[in-house]
């Protein structure tokens, strides 16, 4: 493969050529929204693809005999940076719609504790699990916890992801929600992808508000989302919603401030145990993660709203469970499934969401072309983001993976291994193989 100039210039136009097998994940139905069904598996590929992207959005997308023969791009060819993909897959850069990196150290005692027979929730009890991240982000400043965002974007991204939500949730105070959402403001403005920042205050009740839990919620409420929101730190509001964290009424109460403060929201939601959905979904929340517990009610209600449901099969994986979330059942009721990292130091440190595309495969039935829809376009609709990102078509921007491989299925088929070749965010070649053998 030809490898394109270090780092061209976003005004400069780019053609890819020669692309094997060019996933254009482009809308068979006109449909915008989120695909179901069936639609799950249309990955519009087009064979011997090429993509032409003019100020970092995609101008165009066809065959290359065409682009080639193509009277603008013939004119214009020596301003052209072209990338000759050599045969291979290409597709939309992945969207991670639900990861937590704002964390300093990584929880080896819990996951020892785990080899040893101990459950997340008897860890949690014992005071592992997400309190025990809490002193290390308190004790950090702004710049040194921006580090840590940034490795881990880094690595996102050297695994084909150009666009990430990240949620704050191990400050569990005013000053540590706020001092997290800074820092991961300030790790995006030095990555070359998209970072969609999400407020979770409400991860867990921290331990110094242990005997009055329902003023951490007020705290959350009165103080957390106003200020996130007046400084623009967060895009939404996110809740854990679960057995040992918060309630469903606390869940409602924080949707209701986030909505009041123009935030829109997302929960984590039966993962431990069952909550039933239907005064959640009454709320729009743009999408509901985890899911291990859903039972057939909820999933007919979900199917009939417009809420995504985001997987995280990463986390159920490194957690030594026996048991996933039930994608088939999800997929064959109509709702739209999208697929995530869940990155974090308790239950998911996996950055690569090839891997998690392996393990929708592996252990949730899902088909390689599913699993590749619902982490691209279905989990831009996760973040509200569909109309820029998560397909390769005129008009969004040319966030795009290049992949060493023949056939897409391979991208989740190797897994554990990084076929990654080339990453493009905004049209600009950031990532690639060759510069990590120089490192
Ligand atoms: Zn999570």
């Amino acid at each position: 493969m030809r490898a394109p100039p270090k780092k061209p210039n976003s005004t400069r136009p780019l053609l890819l050529q020669n692309i094997g097998q060019l996933l254009t994940l482009r809308s068979t139905s006109g449909n915008s929204g989120p695909r179901r069904a069936g639609d799950l598996k249309q990955l519009g590929i087009i064979e011997d693809g090429a993509i032409l992207c003019v100020g970092g959005k995609i101008v165009s997308v066809g065959d290359t005999r065409e682009a080639l023969r193509d009277s603008w791009i013939k004119k214009n060819r020596s301003q052209i940076v072209e990338i000759d993909c050599g045969g291979r897959v290409v597709l939309p850069g992945f969207v991670d719609s639900h990861t937590h990196p704002a964390f300093v150290s990584p929880r080896l005692v819990d996951f020892e504790e785990r080899t040893a027979g101990a459950t997340y929730e008897e860890i949690a009890e014992a005071g592992g699990g997400i309190r025990s991240s809490v002193e290390g982000v308190r004790a950090s400043n702004k710049a040194q916890l921006a580090g840590k965002v940034l490795v881990a974007l880094q690595e996102m991204m050297a695994h084909g992801t150009t666009t990430v939500e990240a949620k704050s949730g191990y400050g569990l105070s005013l000053d540590s929600e706020l001092k997290s959402l800074e820092a991961i403001q300030l790790a995006a403005a030095q990555w070359p992808g998209t970072v969609v920042p999400t407020l979770l205050g409400a991860h867990v009740v921290p331990t110094d508000f242990k005997n009055q839990p329902q003023k951490y919620v007020d705290l959350i409420c009165e103080q957390m989302i106003p200020q996130a929101s007046k400084r623009k730190l967060a895009r939404f509001v996110d809740v854990f919603c679960d057995r040992g964290a918060f309630s469903e009424q606390d869940t409602l109460k924080i949707f209701a401030a986030a909505r009041k403060n123009g935030l829109a929201v997302r929960a984590h939601i039966s993962q431990l145990a069952r909550t039933p959905l239907a005064k959640l979904l009454a709320m729009n929340p743009v999408s509901l993660d985890h899911l291990d517990h859903v039972d057939e009610t909820d999933v007919s209600q979900l199917a009939q709203s417009s809420t995504v449901a985001t997987l995280v099969p990463g986390a159920n994986y490194f957690l030594g469970l026996k048991h996933f979330p039930p994608a088939r059942n999800l997929i064959d009721a109509g709702v739209a499934v999208a697929l995530a990292t869940d990155f974090n130091p308790g239950s998911s440190p996996i950055a690569s969401m090839p891997f998690v595309l392996s393990l929708a495969s592996t252990q949730m039935g899902m088909s390689p072309a599913e699993a590749i829809s619902a982490a691209t376009i279905n989990a831009a609709c996760a973040l509200q983001i569909q109309e820029k990102k998560g397909s390769i078509e005129p008009g969004k921007d040319a966030d795009i993976a290049i992949y060493k491989v023949r056939d897409y299925r391979e991208i989740s088929y190797w897994a554990a291994s990084n076929r990654c070749e080339l990453v493009l965010a905004g049209g600009m070649a950031v990532t690639s193989r060759q510069d990590e053998s120089r490192r």
